[in-house]
């Protein structure tokens, strides 16, 4: 095991939250250690053209922003470390992280680690990521003009971008593996009074279609009942089943809601545990962007360095 000695701040994530508090921590003079995660740069690595990000007025390719974003903060001193976190001991202060036999510790800690669109989990839907194959409606919508689009799930997230969609496209197939919904019936009825959207009820996607072209241009469902299969055309697939945020390491330590989202106080990046913040998609269940996880990132830093401050202006004034 070896220890490194306690720094100020530990960030723990490598996506635009993760690295957007790296950026105001370092350019405050805080040195982070960044453990961004073996694969770092988080959802937008499967994200091809970004054209919602304020500031690329011509739009972005996913993981270029992220090594943007990666390479600002590095400019400021932050430091990374390309690994996972394994472990977590925030009984007491510096706090502990983990990494295999390394430890880490700080005296406050930003808990950034998002969390992962659940998949289908279909080897032809994570060939097709990015080429039709979407895990968000209001990032790619514009780009199914005029197309016709699936969106899988039965759940609010489903109904909601399926009614998105259908401002772009043509026909909007909606596919969900039963006839009653999880979904609340308001949306259900919105979604049903849309004459853009079709149903596909008691069906799975099978297999995604497309993989020759590198483009997207059907799917094969599955009724669940008789096993039957059929193809039909489509220009995109809308994966809607749910997210599941990434705080198995912190359950124990921090309080969290019924999905696990961390739950920090109204307003800030606090958690229950004074020192330790959350920012980014592992918080926020609800709006989900790059943007809003970056902005959420430079209130975590600016949380963080305004706790130190008042911690060592407490010590000076204790010690005079
Ligand atoms: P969700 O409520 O968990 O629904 C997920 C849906 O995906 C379910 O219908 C589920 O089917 C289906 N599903 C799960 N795994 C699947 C798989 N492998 N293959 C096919 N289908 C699968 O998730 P969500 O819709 O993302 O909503 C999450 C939370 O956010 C909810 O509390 C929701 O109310 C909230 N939300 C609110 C709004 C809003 O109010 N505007 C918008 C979006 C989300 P089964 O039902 O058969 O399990």
């Amino acid at each position: 095991m070896t220890t490194n000695d306690a720094r100020e701040l530990i960030v723990i994530g490598g996506g635009p939250a993760g690295y957007t508090a790296a950026l105001y921590a370092a350019r405050a003079n805080l040195a982070p250690l960044v453990v961004e995660g073996i694969q770092w740069g988080g959802q937008l690595m499967i994200t091809s053209d970004v054209e919602n990000y304020p500031g690329y007025a011509e739009g972005v390719l996913g993981p270029a922003m992220m090594q943007d974003f990666r390479r600002q903060a590095e400019r400021f001193g932050a430091e990374f470390l390309t690994d996972d976190v394994t472990r977590v001991d925030f009984s007491e202060r510096p706090f502990r992280v983990f990494v295999g036999d390394e430890e880490h510790r700080a005296w406050t800690v930003i808990v950034a680690t998002g969390a992962n669109a659940r998949q289908l989990g279909l080897e032809t839907e994570v060939a097709l990521q990015g080429r039709g194959v979407s895990y968000c409606a209001v990032c790619d919508a514009a780009f199914f003009r005029d197309r016709v689009v699936v969106v899988v799930g039965g759940g609010d997230s489903a109904m909601e971008e399926a009614t998105f969609l259908a401002k772009f496209a043509t026909k909007v197939v909606i596919v969900h593996r039963r006839e009653e919904f999880r979904a609340s019936p308001i949306m259900v009825d919105r979604a049903r009074q849309n004459e853009k959207i079709d149903w596909e009820l008691n069906a799975a996607v099978e297999r995604v279609l497309g993989e020759e072209t590198g483009k997207v241009n059907g799917v094969v469902l599955r009724d669940v009942h008789t096993g039957d299969t059929r193809e039909i055309a489509a220009d995109g697939l809308f994966v809607a089943v749910g997210h599941d945020p990434n705080t198995k390491l912190f359950l124990e330590w921090l309080d969290h809601d019924s999905g696990g989202y961390l739950v920090t106080m109204p307003g800030s990046t606090k958690t229950n545990i004074e020192g330790v913040f959350a920012a980014g998609d592992v918080q926020d269940h609800v709006y989900r962007q790059a943007v809003t996880a970056a902005g959420s990132g430079c209130m975590a830093a600016l949380d963080a360095e305004r706790f130190l401050a008042a911690e060592h202006h407490r010590d000076q004034t204790v010690a005079v």
